[in-house]
């Protein structure tokens, strides 16, 4: 694979990748961006409902690849179990679960009822500041988001520059079915909650099922204007539900 200079940008990083992959298979465009920023790529999973099938794909290409699992303190007891259960599943060997500061939470959130009065900031102190800590080490993230999950996601690109690294997107277009048939392909273990009614799945205070027929996120944030956490938007990305 023809390389891009260290030196160049993560804007022109992206694009590069995009020339070379966009159109690429998932599996691919994952050992791509492995061989292209060796030892500087981790993938970030909520390991909720629709996680299983990018660790599937990870899992295949390398084992070894670093999960980030950003853990709120506010998860289900479902997802936890589902974290263990899915990385034992498919061998993955370094799951490495991120945690809020403690003195932060205790100053800006004693009562853990931030999600309540102030979502973005809740979301920030428990999901992007963690996040944002390991950077440094880690600023190529793969994530799992696709295009058909909501319109604020309709034109995802496959790599991206970010605030501080490359967002690299391999499912970025694949569909519900192609989703489905690679669950069921390869056998893969649904979380638990799925069977509830939950098409996606994060904290639980902010997390409902939905109805058929619902937008798969409909569920999360339900009856506030908030659609994303942020984790993957950065310095001025859209956090806020469009209309
Ligand atoms: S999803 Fe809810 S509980 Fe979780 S960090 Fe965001 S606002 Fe807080």
């Amino acid at each position: 694979m023809p390389m891009l200079d260290e030196g160049t940008d993560y804007a022109a990083r992206a694009a590069w990748m995009n020339r070379l992959y966009a159109d690429a298979p998932a599996a691919e465009v994952i050992r791509a961006t492995l061989a292209a920023f060796p030892g500087r790529v981790a993938v970030v999973s909520s390991f909720g409902a629709d996680s299983a099938v990018l660790l599937d794909l990870v899992a295949e290409v390398d084992p070894a690849t670093p999960v980030l699992m950003v853990e709120t303190g506010m998860l289900f007891a479902e997802t936890l179990t589902y974290q263990r259960d899915l990385a034992a599943h498919l061998g993955l060997s370094d799951v490495r679960p991120l945690r809020p500061e403690a003195g932060a939470l205790e100053r800006a959130d004693p009562q853990r009822a931030l999600y309540s009065t102030d979502p973005d900031t809740c979301c920030a102190l428990r999901k992007r500041a963690p996040l944002d800590a390991v950077r440094a080490a880690f600023p190529v993230l793969i994530n799992g988001r696709k295009r058909h999950q909501a319109a604020t996601r309709a034109a995802l690109p496959v790599f991206a520059a970010d605030h501080a690294g490359l967002s690299v997107t391999p499912l970025a277009a694949w569909a519900v079915q192609d989703l489905a048939e690679h669950r069921v392909g390869r056998g893969l273990p649904a979380h638990p909650l799925v069977a509830r009614g939950f098409a996606s799945v994060g904290c639980a205070p902010c997390t409902t099922a939905v109805a058929p027929g619902e937008d798969p996120r409909a569920g999360r944030w339900r009856g506030r204007e908030k659609t994303e956490c942020g984790l993957h938007f950065g310095a001025g990305g859209a956090v806020r539900r469009a209309g």
